[in-house]
């Protein structure tokens, strides 16, 4: 059965401050890690992915380890990034509500230090700071970290990414010899089991899930498409899930306002965050995204770092990121907290390979998908509008409307009615679908068409149905004769998932192209051609 918080040895101020939150069971992590922290000063090495509820399982037991008689600094928390620091600090002040004279400070770069110098002056118990700037203030002589007790290392595999190995090394050296060193890592790169090594006593190793895994609950998809095609396939990745809310990762600062730019063009609720906005315009971005304004966040690696936001529905990589660690933090940003997650790569064909190195680094798999086209686009749009029309509620006042309108659209029939009414959300897709292309590169298992043997007097044509469109061998072979293809002109049948290669008599292969090509076959528009490079 599962714990409740009470039995991890919580003390009530803490238990209420997080039921209020809604907190109602641990998480594993929080199972695992508080009543180890509440008992014991050992060290720990902690490899847990964002999203497992890691910030409650350092952040409650050394809030209950608080002395609040006294404001000098017992912890100091480091994180990568400005926004994972503001996110912890926020996070230990709700779980630390309850708490008469606690002072938490986060502390950051990229932000004044003269407030923060003066907050620091009035004392805190907890300092939650990026690495550069705890230095720059100790140096100032505005914090004192000569009595801290506890030290943690958020995101330890991120600091170090992000070139925070001589400053990590500059404060572990400094901080009292006897302190209590907790690192939390997603991942536990050779440089993070150096520091583990160099700096810390006889630490105990949790494990949160695989080492080095992703999120259980987060499926993870690639979509194979020619590099120019990027955009347009994110446009149709986006189109096709009307509910999205998510973060699209590029790798360049220039990348992610290009894109943002575009999308925005384009008429989606999309903006940039990264490193070359000011604070203002983040915290602006940030707060539009938290409340569901935005629905895409175009980020950077580095500026998506410690986005506390839920409930993200997808991660989409518009490109893979360098370092195949960022990954599976990127992913992590979704599924947390138990949620299901979706992750997409968007890749080009020479891309593949670093896809099967991800597989094999974070011991995820990736499903091979494509990109929807257009069709499929459109239905996926017309269905949500209509269960969105089935969602409004209609309210009363409209009743003292109805006769003018009725009397107006008298001449109209229901069907007519419908049909105007869904074409004024609609009229956008069908009018930007109406020529879309084919953008899925097939895998090449799937294109292998060197397996295809061709038969003496015979030549291969490929459909673009397959067996995902519900097409069977039998369907094929109507096809063929309702052409006027007797059955000896038919050779071989190869059914793929998306298309179909069918061997047929020679002399008959140039007019079954042009007979097929752009008819309609079960709802579909037929494309046909000749596979010459069998
Ligand atoms: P973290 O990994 O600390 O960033 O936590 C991820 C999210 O899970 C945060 O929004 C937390 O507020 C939430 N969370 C943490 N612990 C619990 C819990 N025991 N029950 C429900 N939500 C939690």
């Amino acid at each position: 059965m599962a714990l409740d918080f009470s039995q991890l040895g919580l003390d009530n101020r803490i238990i209420n401050a997080i039921s209020e939150l809604g907190y109602r069971t641990p998480t594993p992590v929080q199972e695992k890690v508080i009543p180890e922290l509440l008992v014991t000063g050992n060290d720990m090495v902690c490899l847990a992915q964002t999203g497992t509820g890691k910030t409650a399982a350092f952040g409650l037991p050394i809030l209950q380890k608080t002395d609040t008689a006294t404001f000098i600094t017992q912890s100091l928390v480091l994180a990568p990034t400005r926004e994972l620091a503001r996110q912890i600090s926020q996070d230990l002040t709700n779980y630390g509500r309850n708490f008469q004279n606690l002072k938490i400070v986060p502390v950051y770069g990229g932000a004044g230090i003269d407030a923060q110098i003066r907050l620091l002056k009035k004392g805190a118990q907890i300092i939650v700071a990026t690495p550069g700037r705890i230095i720059d203030l100790v140096e100032r002589g505005a914090a004192d970290l000569s009595s801290v007790k506890t030290l943690i290392l958020d995101e330890a595999d991120e600091m170090l990414n992000m070139g925070f190995k001589d400053e990590l090394d500059t404060i572990l050296e400094s901080l009292p010899a006897d302190r209590q060193t907790l690192l939390f890592s997603a991942t536990l790169p050779k440089e993070v089991e150096k520091i583990a090594r160099t700096y810390m006593k006889d630490p105990r190793i949790i494990q949160i899930g695989a080492r080095n895994s992703g999120t259980k609950n987060v499926q993870h998809f690639y979509f194979t498409v020619h590099a120019k095609d990027r955009y347009s396939a994110l446009k149709r990745l986006v189109d096709y899930n009307p509910d999205i809310y998510g973060i699209i990762f590029c790798r360049t600062r220039q990348e992610t306002q290009e894109i943002a730019d575009s999308l925005i063009k384009d008429g989606y609720d999309a903006d940039s965050l990264h490193g070359e906005l000011s604070q203002m315009q983040r915290d602006l971005v940030m707060k539009r995204f938290k409340e569901k304004s935005l629905k895409l966040l175009v980020a950077t690696d580095v500026a998506a770092r410690g986005i506390d936001v839920n409930n993200l529905s997808h991660v989409i990589n518009y490109n893979l990121p360098d370092e195949i660690e960022q990954y599976t933090h990127r992913s992590g940003r979704t599924g947390r907290a138990d949620k299901s997650g979706v992750s997409y790569a968007i890749i080009n064909t020479k891309e593949k390979h670093k896809i099967k190195k991800i597989e094999k680094a974070a011991g995820i798999t990736f499903t091979a998908a494509r990109i929807p086209n257009g069709d499929e686009v459109c239905e996926r749009q017309l269905a949500y509008l209509i269960e969105q029309i089935d969602n409004t509620p209609v309210s009363p006042e409209i009743d003292a409307f109805l006769p003018a309108v009725t009397e107006k659209w008298a001449s109209l029939s229901k069907e007519d009615i419908i049909k105007k009414v869904l074409s004024i959300e609609f009229n956008r897709f069908i009018e930007y679908y109406r020529y879309s292309r084919e953008l899925n590169i097939p895998d090449e298992k799937e294109n292998s068409q060197q397996t295809l043997k061709t038969e003496k007097g015979f030549s291969w044509i490929r459909l673009n149905i397959g067996s995902r469109h519900n097409i069977t061998v039998r369907h094929i072979i109507r096809l063929m004769v309702s052409c006027g293809l007797g059955k000896k002109g038919i050779g071989k049948i190869e059914l793929r998932k998306d298309q179909v290669f069918v061997s047929v008599a020679e002399r008959a292969a140039g007019y079954l192209v042009q007979e097929l090509n752009g008819s309609t076959y079960r709802g579909r528009k037929l494309k046909a051609e000749h596979v010459n490079n069998v």
